[in-house]
């Protein structure tokens, strides 16, 4: 054990080396100069003449506690190789019972190590110094318990006689040791435990606390257990500041144990300054677990627990905390506790972006495919993809996955698979955009239709260029001058008459001009000087989104920049998921996947949604707190910003928004429907409201409708078809209005309605539930009977009831009978099997949905 200088411990003892000289020469430690060293001799000697000198107090006492320490020197190597000198304090707290004569000998509580991280050589020095620990520790109870002998035979008038030693000794330059002395003894005799002996030892290896001049208080006797407990604490307290450290915190008990310093660090608490409790600012996460909490304030998880235990919480190591509660626990431990803003990946990429600003290089165009139905896009598609794509290796599978990317002799270009306003609606109506360019599709034998015109307004509107491709030319009737003039009334100028636009004739038939459009599209992104970083951790967009039986969830990825990698840490809008695999279009697997280049991905822990923003973490633990918090909020907060067309409140809107246009979505079971209510419908504007047909088709209402919807801000006009699952849930979620009819007229009458501010629907509909036809019998007498299961809600007897054959309705009537095996019953929840049959109809199908539903009769409220 190194031993330390008399300069040393006059430095620990906050005193002058000369008064420590002048005291260990008078209690016989003679012939020492300031640079000597002490041994544990000397100061066994220079304790016993102190404790002489100031007297102690004497009464017989029951308990007392000690704590000692001791500061010693150990050379190591650090893991660096470095030798450093590591300076160890070894801290020991004892507990003396006086108790009758012939009992049991003090109790000594084992020395507990309160270790930080080590090295496996540091260890083994401790091991050493711990020890010698032991053996001193044994020698000094031996002396103790010697001593407290002594003090049980000391009288009350000895106690009054150190007090008043105490007092002079205070006021003399060695003032320090004495005020220590006397206020331990004041607290070893509210304690009742106190001997001479414990004071003196204390006195001395212990900085005195007390300013010199201030005068012990007498301290009250009390016999109440309560008050003796206190002032057990107030000591303990006391003992707490004087040994200093970090163990200083109110609620703390003195530590046993050892502490490492490293020499800059000097002395434990050799600076007053550093002795006080650190206050740390600990930001407090949505959800933090007890073990991440005690990290941030830099506590033992054990000692959280405890504070946690007192507040009458019993957790584990591993429980999370909500934030109200880490805060009341981190205020409760004298810090300062902040709430963490979670929600702002952006901000957390940022950091990231800021400490590796990556260059920014040049990157393929996204090109989406627009144009009027039968134009030829899905064939344009097909044909680049059939002949630029370079088909996987042997046995690779040209698989779907929403997007592709081509490599020319120019250059790379990504198209999107999905033609039409679907996938530019889709992305636009959650936000994001994509697309680059559009590929504006025109068959040059049919000239400009109007889903022609809407994807020249969603260009514009989403301010991408256009590139037109004019399809068909192989026809004969094909006529590009015309297109480029029709197009022009729409406000698409060709390069030739002055405008930016590039019109190339194409064939998706016969692949001729195919080039040509591609060089143009390059040409495009050329003038758009597209660009991103490479080098950085990616971000990008989910495109596509489905749950494969195999593989769990699975998104199609297009990366907007920098590089996303097998194994990153990924956050898809409320999604998380480590990238597990990654493969292209052609199925082949690939490890890395540049800007522009889309990737399909497994690995996530649930289906992202097709818009949401991709972006890669460092931590996965970020990323799924991030996640679960969205999950509870973002949701509400992307609900709040779309705010979906309702048909009643069309009205109110119009008159707040300038632009007073009523969008509409019709999708009808046959063409002729669907052009009669468009007809019936845009006939319905006036000079100051108009009746804009976004989109007008045959079929059932798709997701993508509904996106359109969202997008162009419309209401959607059901004509004897219905919404599809997805459909129906995209719309309920986003609020998207959907009106189903059977009337021509009873369509026209409430778009009329809304349009003058009178539509008050008296009548509504709702559905109940939705019932899948498994089995058709065919009873005689009876007629037809279906064998059901009930999906979703609930079907009753005599409901109504529409049946739906791929979602356009067949027949619209009532419940005949509804049983369950042979009864009959009043109603059929989801999850059970029915047989039903149809009032007057027969001709149900298996595989028909019957929809049940209900006639509300609502009151009027505008
Ligand atoms: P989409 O509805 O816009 O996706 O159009 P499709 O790609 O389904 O094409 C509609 C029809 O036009 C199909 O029968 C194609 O065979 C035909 N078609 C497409 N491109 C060409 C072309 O360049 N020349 C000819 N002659 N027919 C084409």
């Amino acid at each position: 054990m190194a031993q330390t200088t008399i300069e040393q411990f006059a430095t620990e003892l906050k005193m002058p080396a000369g008064i420590l000289l002048e005291q260990l020469g008078k209690a016989g430690v003679d012939g020492k100069k300031e640079g000597d060293k002490l041994s544990e001799h000397d100061k066994t000697k220079l304790l016993e003449y102190l404790q002489k000198q100031h007297g102690a107090a004497g009464e017989p006492k029951k308990k007392i506690t000690l704590t000692r320490k001791q500061t010693t020197e150990i050379k190591a190597a650090g893991s660096t190789g470095k030798a450093r000198t590591i300076q160890v304090e070894v801290r020991k707290k004892r507990v003396f019972v006086k108790r009758d004569e012939g009992e049991a000998p003090p109790v000594e509580e084992a020395p507990k190590v309160v270790a930080p991280v080590i090295t496996a050589e540091e260890l083994a020095a401790r091991e050493a110094e711990e020890k010698k620990g032991r053996e001193l520790a044994a020698r000094q109870q031996e002396d103790l318990q010697k001593k407290q002998e002594q003090a049980v035979k000391r009288k009350t008038k000895k106690e009054r006689e150190a007090e008043e030693a105490a007092a002079k000794a205070a006021e003399e330059a060695a003032a320090a040791e004495a005020a220590k002395a006397a206020e331990a003894a004041k607290a070893a005799e509210t304690a009742k435990a106190a001997t001479p002996a414990a004071k003196a030892t204390e006195g001395t290896l212990h900085r005195p606390a007390a300013k010199p001049g201030e005068k012990p208080k007498p301290v009250r006797k009390s016999g109440s257990g309560f008050q003796e407990e206190a002032a057990r604490r107030r000591a303990l307290k006391l003992r707490g500041d004087v040994t200093g450290g970090t163990a200083a915190a109110g609620w703390r008990q003195p530590k046993v144990g050892h502490r490492r310093h490293d020499e800059e660090g000097g002395a434990e608490g050799a600076a007053p300054a550093q002795a006080g409790p650190q206050v740390r600012e600990v930001s407090i996460p949505e959800t933090i677990t007890v073990a991440d909490l005690a990290h941030k304030m830099s506590v033992k998880a054990a000692e959280l627990i405890k504070v946690l235990m007192k507040l009458g919480q019993m957790v584990t190591i591993n429980q999370v905390l909500d934030q109200e509660t880490a805060m009341i626990l981190v205020e409760e431990m004298g810090h300062k506790a902040k709430p963490a803003k979670l929600d702002d990946p952006d901000a957390l990429l940022a950091e990231s972006e800021s400490t590796a600003a990556a260059e920014a290089l040049p990157r393929p165009p996204v090109v989406t495919v627009m144009g009027h139905v039968d134009h030829g896009k899905t064939s344009l598609l097909d044909m680049i993809r059939r002949t630029r794509v370079a088909s996987g290796e042997a046995g690779g599978i040209t698989q779907h996955i929403g997007a592709y990317h081509v490599e020319t002799a120019k250059g790379v270009i990504t198209f999107l698979d999905t033609p039409g306003h679907e996938a530019f609606t889709a992305m636009r109506a959650r936000g994001a955009k994509v697309t680059d360019i559009v590929v504006l599709v025109v068959a040059a034998d049919d000239g400009v239709m109007p889903q022609t015109k809407e994807a020249v307004a969603h260009a514009k509107a989403g301010n991408v260029p256009i590139v037109v491709a004019m399809n068909k030319i192989d026809k004969p009737e094909a006529n590009p001058e015309r297109v480029k003039q029709e197009l022009v009334a729409e406000g698409v100028i060709p390069e030739e008459y002055g405008g930016e636009v590039q019109f190339i004739p194409v064939s998706a038939k016969t692949g001729a001009g195919i080039d040509t459009l591609l060089d143009a599209i390059l040409l495009q992104a050329e003038v758009l000087e597209l660009k991103a970083p490479k080098d950085s951790p990616a971000r990008g967009i989910v495109i596509e989104s489905r749950l494969d039986k195999g593989k769990g969830p699975v998104a199609t990825v297009l990366v907007n920049s920098g590089t996303l990698k097998r194994g990153d840490i990924l956050l898809a809008g409320a999604v998380f998921g480590r990238v597990r695999a990654m493969t292209d279009e052609n199925g082949k697997n690939v490890t890395t996947a540049g800007p522009a280049i889309p990737v399909e991905i497994q690995g996530l822990s649930d289906v992202p949604l097709a818009g949401e923003d991709v972006m890669v973490l460092g931590d996965e633990r970020k990323a799924r707190e991030i996640a679960l918090f969205r999950q509870g909020k973002f949701r509400d907060v992307k609900l709040a910003r779309q705010q979906a067309a309702k048909l009643e409140n069309m009205f109110d809107q119009m008159a707040e928004d300038a632009v007073k246009s009523l969008a509409l979505i019709v999708k009808a079971d046959v063409q002729g429907s669907y052009e009669a209510l468009s007809q019936a419908l845009t006939k319905l504007s006036t000079a100051e409201v108009k009746v804009n047909i976004v989109h007008a088709a045959v079929g059932g209402i798709t997701e993508s409708d509904i996106n359109l919807a969202l997008a162009s801000k419309a209401v959607v006009i059901g004509f004897n078809v219905r919404a599809d699952v997805a459909a129906r849930k995209l719309a309920e979620n986003s609020g998207v209005d959907i009106r189903y009819y059977n009337i021509i007229y009873d369509a026209v009458d409430e778009v009329k309605a809304a349009l003058s501010g009178m539509l008050t629907p008296e009548k509504k509909e709702t559905q109940t539930g939705l019932v899948e036809v498994r089995e058709v019998y065919k009873i005689s007498k009876v007629g037809t009977v279906a064998g059901c299961y009930v999906q979703d809600g609930v079907i009753k007897r005599g409901s109504r009831v529409r049946v739906l054959r791929d979602n356009v309705v067949v027949h619209d009537g009532e419940l005949d009978s509804l049983k369950r095996f042979k009864d009959d019953v009043r109603e059929v929840k989801g999850g059970f099997e029915c047989g039903l049959s149809i009032k007057n109809w027969n001709d149900v199908k298996q595989g028909d949905q019957l929809e049940a539903y209900e006639i509300v009769e609502v009151s009027r409220t505008l």
